[in-house]
């Protein structure tokens, strides 16, 4: 399964732990060349790469404040200079970036939350599709990029995560978009949406909140980031996704059906 990802160059936003970095190990054991990124530079980052590269792909770390678009230009250049082109690019990067009710947003912190969750995938995205377009056509292919939505993007999120929740709303949207624009190019756009998924993104919760939540979810329990991640891998494999664009896949255990 998934062997059509040998060898393909994928670059992967916010891969440093979580969802991210299970996603990197997963793409790794598939024998792909993976990018991974996080907003620090730190040598441990590089070790992680090392030990994500062991697993049997290859694998490079690059620092990159995915809120600044200039960084985001810099992050695909560097990986395209490593690995010589793109087949698959996750837009991963994101967070709540904290919890506000609507009388408390300011503009600081409006920015905040939309540039973490939505420039950052509109201007990675921007400068990855050249090299998404040219692998299309020397592999006669598709190429891929997949997005982290949520669940919240559907239901509107939880107390304060308002624009967290909006946030993804527009990234689901913005790619229906895109399949507008570059399905002629060979291009897919897919999002993997997560529900409850147990990563330091719910660190701020007690274990009487986490109880409630499981008990909101047809499983009972949050899921695992290794969980989620073959949904990338489903979308990154044209020969398993290579007909579908433009869905979103909710992987949630049950906690809502759209
Ligand atoms: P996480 O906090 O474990 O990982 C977030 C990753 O993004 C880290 O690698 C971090 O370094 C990176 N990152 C943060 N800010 C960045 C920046 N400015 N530039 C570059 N990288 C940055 O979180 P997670 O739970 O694994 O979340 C991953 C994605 O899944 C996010 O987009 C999140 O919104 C989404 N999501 C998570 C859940 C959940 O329940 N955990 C649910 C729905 C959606």
């Amino acid at each position: 399964m998934f062997s059509d990802l040998k060898d393909k160059r994928v670059l992967i936003t916010g891969s440093t732990k979580g969802i991210g970095l299970a996603t990197a190990q997963a793409f790794a054991r598939a024998g792909a060349k993976v990018g991974l990124n996080g907003q620090r530079s730190d040598d441990s980052l590089h070790v992680l790469a090392k030990e994500v590269a062991a697993l049997g792909g290859e694998a490079e770390y690059f620092a990159a404040d995915l809120t600044q678009t200039e960084q985001c230009e810099q992050l695909v250049t560097a990986f395209v200079e490593r690995f010589g082109g793109i087949d698959v690019l996750i837009n991963n990067a994101g967070g709540l970036g904290g919890r506000k009710g609507l009388e408390s947003i300011d503009d600081a912190f409006y920015q905040h939350v939309m540039d973490l969750n939505a420039r950052s995938a509109l201007m990675v995205t921007k400068y990855a599709i050249p090299h998404l377009r040219r692998a299309a056509k020397q592999s006669g292919n598709t190429t891929s990029v997949i997005s982290t939505g949520s669940i919240a993007g559907r239901e509107g999120g939880g107390p304060g995560a308002a624009i967290y929740a909006a946030s993804k709303a527009w990234l689901h949207n913005i790619h229906r978009n895109w399949v507008k624009e570059f399905t002629k190019d060979n291009i897919r756009f897919n999002v993997v949406s997560p529900g409850t998924i147990d990563t330091v993104f719910h660190a701020d919760k007690s274990a009487e909140v986490r109880d409630k939540i499981s008990s909101g979810i047809a499983m009972g329990r949050f899921g695992t980031s290794e969980e989620l991640a073959p949904s990338f891998l489903f979308f990154a494999s044209h020969a398993c996704s290579g007909y579908i664009t433009g869905q979103i896949l909710d992987v949630n255990g049950g906690q809502m059906a759209p």
